[in-house]
């Protein structure tokens, strides 16, 4: 069984068509990346995935729950697939450690003891295990962006999802970043990465998907699409991004 069903999906906001049909199955274990024009429909394609947007046509499983099926699937889903956002979104008034242990206390029912101990394996595993007790502005975008990333995991998702995780770095903060999502991928994280990182696309990509006006255009294995374009529009989009 896929973890991420697509099939048919719809999404418009108003008369602006988004995501135009979309079939997409993606299997456990996969690194999707996921590449395209700005407007393109990576953002909303993310958002549906764990029901921050509501789909209009067509029907959307994850991990066995259909995210049309009411308020308290809804609920799962969101713990079923963890997101990463452009900016960091800590809670500013909260330390790192205290950012990460929020989500299995709230929506875990964790003990304190018990999610800080989960904080801070966590916290140790992104390499920030001297840094749990600074708070947001403290930290470097690369140590917040790696908070943000422990915290998406805190609540123990079957999906990682992140949209375009890097773009608000600076160039050397990314590697860092872009390290811990490896590690996270060769441990067997089903993951969705919207990101214009082409060199981990084909490194740790299983599969690319070109997006263009809300569907699919080209889907395949990272290597050999970035390496021989199949058609003109992602050959110019890859001189484009690199
Ligand atoms: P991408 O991430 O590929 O840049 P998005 O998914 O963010 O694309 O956006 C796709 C289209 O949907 C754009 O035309 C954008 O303006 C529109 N859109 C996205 N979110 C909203 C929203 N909340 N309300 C209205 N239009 C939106
Ligand atoms: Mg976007």
């Amino acid at each position: 069984m896929s973890m991420i069903e697509f099939k048919s999906v719809s999404k418009s906001f108003g008369a602006n068509v988004v995501l135009d049909k979309v079939d997409l199955s993606i299997d456990q274990g996969e690194v999707v990346v996921l590449i395209g024009p700005s407007g393109s429909g990576k953002s909303t394609l993310l958002r549906c995935i764990n029901a921050l947007e509501e789909i209009n046509g067509g029907d959307l499983i994850v991990d066995g729950i259909n995210v049309r099926a009411g308020k308290a699937k809804v609920r799962e889903i969101r713990l079923e697939a963890g997101m990463v956002f452009q900016q960091f979104n800590l809670f500013p008034q909260l330390t790192a450690i205290e950012n990460v242990a929020f989500g299995p206390r709230q929506v875990r029912g964790m003990s304190k003891t018990e999610a800080v101990k989960l904080a801070a394996e966590l916290l140790a595993k992104v390499g920030l295990a001297e840094r749990m007790n600074n708070f947001p502005n403290e930290l470097s975008g690369g140590q917040q962006q790696r908070v943000a990333i422990a915290r998406a995991l805190a609540v123990k998702p079957k999906v990682m999802l992140f949209d375009e995780p890097t773009s608000a770095l600076d160039p050397e903060l990314r590697q860092e970043v872009l390290r811990v999502m490896q590690a996270l991928a060769e441990e067997g994280m089903t993951m969705v990465v919207v990101t214009h990182e082409i060199g981990f696309a084909r490194q740790v990509g299983t599969r690319l998907i070109f997006m263009e006006n809300g569907h699919i255009a080209v889907d395949g294995p990272p290597r050999e699409l970035i390496d021989n374009p199949p058609n003109q529009r992602l050959k110019e989009f890859l001189q484009h991004v690199e």
